[in-house]
């Protein structure tokens, strides 16, 4: 696909001020403070190019967007539902970016309440994280849980955890978990219950991949990061037309250090850095890994092809969340849904409703 990146966000505030932020070469925190997240009617987030003229060549390739239309895309993630993260959470949604949080049920912060149901307010996704943040064995007997008074199996612990979120934060589902210590025998449990599952450790997920999707993996935090750790990941996911998850556990300043605390300053630095690519797309696990999923699903389609006009149709997969799209482009022609024409986004595509279960392609 043509990518055209505007020029002004790669060259923009490029003068380095002595912070100390992002090392060498990376622009300051102070020029990078003010890009704004644009959104499309989709509700996905805008990439940098725009002025993009409507094909209008003929009716035909059809062509599902990578990373809705971003060179790569990251996901930060934060485990535990931890009082540093409800100290933190205005400065996490200052940045403007969607963020995702695993909550754990029987562990609810002073203030987590009232955070979390203005983060679910706020765009952001509260995860699933179970009761107590129980191991599971290959038997289902769940063992050496971080909090106490763990459910009674793991089902209980997922879904008495959903349950909290729904009843709680005001988030109408859970789409998404993240194994608690990353133990793998939860993986066999979240696809039952869940679209996504993330673990800790491991590498990126690449557009139409084999990626186990209740086996993602991200990059675990540690306390010796500093933000180039996570600027270089994201330079990596750019580069490589690849999906990048963070998993963040406890964040500096706190009184309330439990696991790898990482500064606020770099987390928020590196969520800007991404935003100011103007290519990067930083959204919540379940936007992306929804988007990821369903242009696999997309993939596997045969159009019904009558005269000049092609329909694809299409169900949902099991736990995918309503209000979801697709990117698109054509040659040419015209796109609709259900007899509504799609209108093109100068952004360079049009937005498939995928609630619709319904495309045609007509000249
Ligand atoms: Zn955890």
């Amino acid at each position: 696909m043509n990518r055209i990146i505007t020029v002004m966000f790669l060259t923009a505030g490029m003068v380095l001020t002595g912070c100390s932020s992002g090392g060498a070469g990376s622009p300051a925190a102070g020029d990078i403070e003010d890009v704004p997240m644009v959104y499309t009617p989709s509700g996905l987030p805008a990439p940098a190019q725009s002025g993009i003229p409507a094909p209008a060549g003929a009716a035909e390739n059809l062509q599902v967007l990578d990373w809705a239309g971003f060179a790569g895309a990251v996901s930060y993630t934060f485990d535990d539902g931890q009082p540093s993260h409800v100290a933190h959470y205005d400065e996490l949604n200052d940045t403007g970016a969607r963020m995702t949080f695993y909550f754990v049920s029987n562990m609810v912060a002073a203030g987590a309440v009232t955070t979390f149901t203005q983060a679910v307010a706020d765009g952001h996704e509260i995860g699933n994280h179970t009761v107590s943040h129980p191991q599971v064995d290959a038997h289902g007997n769940l063992s050496g849980p971080s909090w106490p008074d763990s459910a009674a199996s793991p089902e209980e612990e997922m879904d008495s955890c959903t349950a909290y979120i729904t009843g709680t934060f005001g988030q109408s589902d859970v789409w998404t978990m993240a194994s608690p210590f990353g133990d793998s025998n939860w993986e066999a449990y979240a696809a039952n219950r869940f679209l996504l599952n993330r673990r800790v450790g491991g590498g990126t997920v690449s557009p139409m991949d084999t990626t186990n999707p209740h086996s993602l993996s991200c990059y675990m935090a540690l306390s010796s990061d500093d933000a180039s750790t996570y600027t270089d990941f994201i330079d990596e996911a750019r580069a490589g037309n690849a999906w990048r998850i963070f998993c963040f556990h406890s964040i500096l300043p706190t009184s309330d250090t439990w696991y790898e605390p990482v500064d606020i300053h770099d987390i928020t630095y590196s969520i800007r850095y991404a935003k100011y690519q103007g290519d990067t797309w930083v959204d919540s696990l379940i936007q992306v890994g929804a988007y990821w999923i369903a242009q696999k699903m997309f993939a596997g389609l045969t159009p019904v092809v009558t005269g000049n006009t092609s329909t694809w149709t299409w169900t949902l997969p099991d736990h995918f969340p309503p209000g979801k799209y697709l990117r698109v482009t054509v040659d040419g022609g015209t796109l609709s849904q259900n007899g509504t024409d799609l209108v093109w986004d100068d952004h360079g595509f049009y937005e498939v409703a995928l609630d619709a279960g319904e495309l045609t392609l007509a000249p």
